[in-house]
């Protein structure tokens, strides 16, 4: 039997607020536990929440870019379960009214566009953070609270994806419409970002879903791709047996890389949702809706589109340049600032700057090197040569100094005067007779040879161009 995989998945994401969604504490990551609390976040009786409107606008602008249909107002409803890092042992969220519903976000796969649509888009609290000790034998967890009531944007997708690429592509393609929006960090490692994926069966052709198995806590998205793969193999083996996938919660062992049974699907009313009466409902108007969108910039997709047509750049580099917003500002002040080609600029920023950065884990904001520094750099290349330009390039990377000042003080300037060139070229035809002889046999690579003895004599800063002449002619004149 052929499967088809069917998948959704479900995106947590932090929020960019200095405070937390209900009360005024800090949301400041890696501080010492259970510092950053007060008795709204801790869930003392008789504390009242009150909304984070700043986190509220992040939520609405998140929902916009998603392309959702925007809720007119935006209710809090009580999720109802227990939970030692749940302090009220109910969580605000939104189940009966959204703040964004039917939206959805195009990806690229193998050049293919394809939709995935976003069911909804919900704001929420987080919980706390329980903290479970490494050794084996210790009897205790302990509790970090500094994280409850963390504002919490929940997106979930429709079951529209149908392979891993499509999984990876969309996770892709959201975080960076999130990071370029400003609505959160997306610091995986900071778990800013977590992934809950629904998967299931089906036989291919079939219009029928098969049941499907969710996936918590993913905190990164080589895990649900790992996780994927595995539920892939394991849903058709059972299949396969005429055996059912039970509809149930697992969680993903990243040790042991196996996902385990931890509860058989919850359903909503497990959670007996009802309105959180604590909280006054939003409204949210037109002339609101309207201004939130004029502070949406350019989205990765348009800015692909942008680059290709105003650049003349291929859609690949596009796609590149355009993952991280800063990286795409960046090439857009070089552009500005330079006469060279769009493309000469791409050249460098893709395979130059980007090693750099990899190798130095760093995003292109703290670079040492400056678009006008780039700039600069390409525009005195024609006088020291391509393979030059690049010692310089990673000269102004080690020292923050600028390209002229390096050419200078190396005496890096290329050699382009012929009469001095006639010279050294002269020199060596004389030391390598049976290079020139053979060369002139009709031994293309002898020339090549000659050049780099030529290169090594002058340190590699004669003009190759004009070396090859002045070769070509010399020993086409001595070989007649
Ligand atoms: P719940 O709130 O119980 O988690 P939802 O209906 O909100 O359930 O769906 C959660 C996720 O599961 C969504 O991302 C959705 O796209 C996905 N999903 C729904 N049905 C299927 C299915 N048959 N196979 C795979 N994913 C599914
Ligand atoms: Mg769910
Ligand atoms: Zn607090």
């Amino acid at each position: 039997m052929k499967y088809e995989v069917v998948m959704g998945l479900e995106t947590h994401a932090e929020l960019n607020t200095d405070s937390k969604l209900f009360c005024g504490c800090s949301t400041k990551f890696g501080s010492e536990p259970n510092t950053q609390t007060c008795p709204i976040c801790l869930g003392l009786p008789g504390v009242l929440p009150v909304m984070n409107k700043k986190a509220f606008e992040l939520s609405l602008k998140a929902a916009l870019a998603l392309n959702c249909e925007i809720s007119k107002f935006a209710n809090f409803d009580r999720k109802s379960y227990y939970y030692p890092d749940l302090p009220k042992n109910y969580q605000i969220s939104q189940n009966y009214f959204n703040i964004g519903t039917n939206g959805y976000v195009d990806i690229v796969v193998k050049g293919e566009d394809k939709r995935i649509g976003i069911h909804n888009v919900h704001l929420e609290e987080e919980a706390g953070k329980l903290i479970h000790p490494e050794t084996s034998d210790a009897n205790y967890s302990l509790i970090d609270f500094n994280r409850a009531g963390v504002p919490l944007l929940e997106i979930v997708t429709e079951p529209d994806m149908r392979s891993v690429e499509e999984m990876e592509s969309y996770m892709q393609t959201l975080r960076n419409i999130l990071l370029y929006v400003g609505v959160s960090d997306c610091k995986m490692q900071e778990g800013s970002l977590r992934f809950e994926a629904s998967i299931s069966l089906k036989e291919e052709g079939s219009k029928v879903f098969g049941n499907r198995v969710e996936i918590k806590n993913l905190n990164s998205m080589k895990a649900v791709l790992k996780v994927i793969a595995y539920e892939i193999s394991r849903q058709s083996d059972l299949l396969d047996e005429n055996k059912e996938v039970l509809m149930e919660t697992r969680l993903w062992d990243e040790v042991d890389s196996v996902s385990r049974r931890m509860r058989t699907k919850e359903e909503a009313h497990d959670y007996r949702y009802f309105l959180e009466p604590d909280l006054v409902p939003v409204w949210i108007d037109q002339k609101w809706i309207d201004e939130t969108k004029t502070t949406i910039p350019e989205l990765p997709v348009n800015k692909r589109q942008r680059f290709v047509n105003e650049y003349h750049i291929s859609d690949y580099d596009a796609g590149v340049l355009t993952e991280d917003k800063s990286l795409a500002d960046y090439f857009e002040e070089c552009v500005k600032l330079s006469q060279n080609s769009p493309k000469e600029l791409s050249n460098w920023i893709i395979n130059d700057i980007l090693r750099e950065l990899n190798e130095r884990k760093m995003n292109v904001q703290d670079f040492i090197v400056s678009p006008e520094m780039l700039v600069e750099l390409i525009k005195i290349k024609p006088t020291i040569g391509s393979s030059i330009a690049k010692d310089v390039f990673i000269e102004m990377v080690n020292t923050g100094k600028s390209a002229p000042s390096i050419v200078n003080e190396k005496n890096l300037t290329q050699m382009d005067d012929v009469s001095e060139l006639n010279e050294i070229v002269a020199k060596v035809i004389k030391e390598n007779p049976k290079a020139a002889e053979d060369y002139g046999q009709g031994k293309k690579n002898a020339l090549t040879f000659l050049i780099g003895q030529t290169m090594k004599v002058t340190k590699g800063k004669a003009n190759p161009k004009i070396l090859a002449e002045i070769f070509k002619e010399r020993l086409s004149a001595s070989s007649k």
